[in-house]
């Protein structure tokens, strides 16, 4: 039987650096117009304290240092000798071009950084940044990812993502006018969607032409406004088939191209309030890979990738 291959992130930097590499998550000492108060407070509802970022190496002014120390930290459970500084925290372009250049320009002198990846919003990317990522990118490879979570608009303003998707489609087109490498993210099991919006996004996100794509299980985390809107019963969290069964879906769909990042999030456990099944990465995996399994999924390289 004809198996359903996807392009996985492992094989997909395997094939672009020759061999094995490893994500270090970098907390870049950004904020977020969603929280400094240029476009709300209270950050996207789903938004943990700590950006989305709660295990990233922390921000000390020394990029090089806080490679160090996670190139150590992670050393003994990797045979990765390359690996990509990924500024994950909070909105990585939100900056002065100046400190974008230096935070950026030293992760990229550093001997065992192959590339870089840049969480930010689209519409965090103004001109100045754009040249920054561009100067980068001629050096050493720049991925730029995306937080779209949902191309919905009454779903964006429920978790107050603060920009229409129209913003994202721009952004797109200006990174690839540059020769950058985009990841788009998506989260699967946002209040209000179903499976058909989840995989209306999906199909969005392939059209306009994304490169890769991290896919996510809503995880609702202590303190959040979402956590409130849980415990008060305004939604439910997806059961594991529920999920494995979208994210089949999403991944049958997407061209043979698309990268995928991400099958499922990593919840930090001291602060995962729901689904309580998604706080073993281990089973989760073991769950998903038996789904795949059943519907004929297989990482692997598809013909016609080059
Ligand atoms: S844009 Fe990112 S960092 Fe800012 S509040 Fe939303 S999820 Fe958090």
């Amino acid at each position: 039987m004809l198996k359903n291959r996807y392009l996985s992130a492992n094989e997909h930097y395997r094939r672009k650096f020759g061999g094995k590499v490893y994500k270090l998550a970098l907390d870049g000492g950004m904020t977020c117009p969603n929280r400094d108060g240029t476009l709300d407070t209270r950050g996207c509802i789903f938004c943990s304290k700590g950006g989305s970022g709660e295990f990233a190496e922390p921000y000390t002014g020394d990029v090089s240092a806080q490679i160090a120390r996670a190139v150590l930290r992670i050393s003994s459970k990797t045979k990765a000798d390359k690996y990509i500084a990924y500024f994950q925290n909070y909105t990585n372009t939100y900056a002065p071009a100046d400190k974008l250049e230096r935070l950026f320009g030293a992760a990229a002198e550093h001997p065992s950084i192959v590339a870089l990846s840049v969480g930010t919003r689209p519409d965090c990317l103004p001109d100045e940044a754009m040249r920054v990522l561009e100067r980068i990118n001629k050096r050493l490879p720049v991925y730029v990812e995306l937080g779209l979570q949902t191309i919905h608009e009454d779903t964006a303003q429920y978790i107050r993502r603060g920009y229409k998707t129209e913003i994202y489609d721009d952004a797109v087109k200006r990174l690839h006018d540059i020769g950058i490498n985009v990841i788009t993210h998506l989260i699967i099991g946002l209040p209000g969607e179903n499976k058909d919006r989840i995989l209306q996004s999906v199909r969005y996100a392939a059209a306009i032409g994304t490169d890769g794509i991290k896919l996510q299980l809503l995880h609702v985390l202590k303190n959040t406004d979402l956590e409130s809107a849980y415990l008060r019963g305004e939604f439910r969290v997806l059961e594991p088939d529920e999920y494995a069964d979208i994210l089949c879906s999403a991944i049958e769909l997407l061209p043979a191209h698309v990268v995928v990042h991400r099958i499922t999030g990593d919840p930090p456990k001291k602060l995962l309030v729901a689904p309580q099944w998604s706080a073993n990465k281990k089973v989760v995996l073991a769950y998903i890979n038996d789904i795949f399994e059943k519907r004929n999924i297989i990482q692997g390289r598809h013909a016609d990738y080059i």
